[in-house]
């Protein structure tokens, strides 16, 4: 797999930051297991650092647009933006919280951009959300 410890580390260093191995452990932990709330990604991590340096570094690669928050109702998870990221969409399971990534359709991202054109609106990003029952949860329950 291509490691983006080198991009990430030209991102901080621009920012006159170094790459801790606090920063490093939660780039990586966000890119394996992504997107993440903080609680998960503070239990992914808490044998090697504490709450408070999650929190500290989160802030930070927020910042830095590192990371973005993915809201989800009144929730957020973290996940890699920016750079650190392709662009994709993201079918959120109502039950069960589970996160699936979705390519970007040529035709969606095409009538965004058609939409906003006719706005005379300058296009920086978007995100598209989806929500609804995932596969497993309706074999659990095909009444969901
Ligand atoms: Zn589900
Ligand atoms: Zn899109």
């Amino acid at each position: 797999m291509y490691s983006q410890n080198e991009d990430l580390k030209s991102k901080l260093k621009a920012a006159h930051q170094s790459l801790t191995k606090a920063r490093l452990l939660v780039f990586d932990t966000i890119q394996l297991h992504g997107p993440l709330s903080m609680n998960e990604l503070v239990s992914r991590t808490d044998s090697q650092i504490d709450r408070a340096t999650v929190y500290r570094v989160v802030d930070l690669f927020e910042q830095l647009e590192i990371v973005s928050k993915l809201q989800i109702g009144w929730k957020y998870k973290l996940e890699l933006s920016g750079q650190f990221s392709s662009h994709h969409h993201h079918l959120t399971c109502l039950n069960c919280s589970k996160i699936i990534d979705i390519e970007p359709s040529e035709t969606i991202e095409k009538a965004i951009a058609e939409m906003a054109n006719a706005q005379g609106f300058k296009l920086k990003a978007h995100q598209l959300e989806i929500t609804g029952i995932c596969q497993n949860c309706q074999q659990k329950d095909p009444g969901i």
